[in-house]
């Protein structure tokens, strides 16, 4: 599966000056894991160089101007931006980057300028492309550039991405209910941090005790399990997972081991540590004590650690 991708983030020179907003994380660290599926939906029907557009509200609506002389290109862009979306198709992509701020793009907190001069401008418009694919694909992860500079989102977005990856993955694997026991199972406490609720609603669906065909509870699965992870998750809810995941071995360890554990999780509590300083700790307890059950649960590597967004420390403060 692929990453779909605003083209100018991977360097195109393919904005309305020419030029291009290289993203060097999407770049440099990304591309090691994805492919990319490029889409600018401004040059396909617009030359580059352009002029600039902008999202303007006129008569109440959100309509799509160019800077220069206020030319209505709202259908035009509308047009191109469903066709680009329609053509996706619903396994071809495991998620999407956007540019930040642009009226085709952008995917949230666009200005909408005023069409009279002394209008007041708002900044909550969506970029007509984004709306579309949202539209389209509401459980699809997606972010911007912009949002994956704070670390918490980001290493959100990369937990969805993969667990999305991974949920079609094992799908196409055209899985028995005994494999969906042991995918959920492997899933459980990454879910929790997400929601409690969900993890039971889940399991719910896992334990068919309604005796509804494979066929259905996947589908049931699939929808939820999708919308709990597009769910962001919260330190606090985080924090109380490696809480609980530390009652695993607590009665097994030192004092000392305690008192260092518990530190470490409050240190993470407080921000002042990443979740890959506890993580490292309790991967290590539970392969002294071979526990099995942890050493399968996905939120212990929801991704490849080369990827390592969570060994940046300063990345939390
Ligand atoms: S923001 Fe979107 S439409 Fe604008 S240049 Fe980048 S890819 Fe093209």
């Amino acid at each position: 599966m692929k990453l779909g991708i605003s083209s100018c983030l991977l360097g195109t020179m393919c904005r309305y000056d020419g030029g291009h907003s290289r993203d060097r994380f999407i770049v440099n660290e990304l591309s090691n894991y994805f492919e990319f599926e490029a889409y600018c939906p401004e040059r396909l029907v617009f030359p580059t160089p352009r002029p600039a557009i902008r999202l303007v509200r006129s008569n109440g609506e959100v309509t799509v101007r160019t800077t220069n002389d206020n030319k209505d290109v709202t259908n035009t862009i509308t047009e191109i931006s469903k066709e680009l979306a329609k053509n996706i198709e619903d396994n071809q992509l495991c998620g999407f980057i956007l540019k930040s701020k642009s009226p085709t793009c952008g995917m949230e907190r666009v200005k909408i300028y005023p069409d009279k001069k002394n209008g007041q401008s708002e900044n909550v418009g969506v970029g007509v492309f984004a709306k579309e694919l949202k539209e389209k694909f509401p459980l699809l992860p997606i972010e911007e550039e912009g949002r994956l500079g704070d670390p918490w989102l980001r290493e959100n977005f990369l937990m969805q991405i993969f667990a999305y990856k991974s949920l079609f993955e094992f799908l196409e694997s055209k899985p028995t209910i005994n494999d969906l026991v042991e995918f959920h199972t492997s899933y459980k406490y990454l879910i929790y941090s997400k929601s409690h609720n969900s993890y039971k609603e889940l399991g719910n669906i896992v334990a068919n005790r309604d005796k509804k065909s494979l066929e259905v509870i996947l589908l049931e699965y699939k929808r939820l399990f999708l919308e709990t992870i597009a769910q962001k998750g919260t330190i606090k809810n985080t924090y109380n997972v490696l809480l609980h995941i530390y009652g695993y071995f607590k009665k097994v360890i030192s004092k000392e081991e305690k008192d260092e554990i518990l530190e470490t999780l409050e240190d993470f509590k407080k921000g002042i540590i990443p979740l890959i300083a506890v993580i490292k700790i309790i991967k290590l307890y539970t392969k002294k004590f071979d526990i099995e059950y942890l050493k399968t649960q996905v939120f212990l590597n929801p991704y490849p650690k080369d990827l390592a967004l969570r060994s940046k420390v300063e990345a939390y403060k």
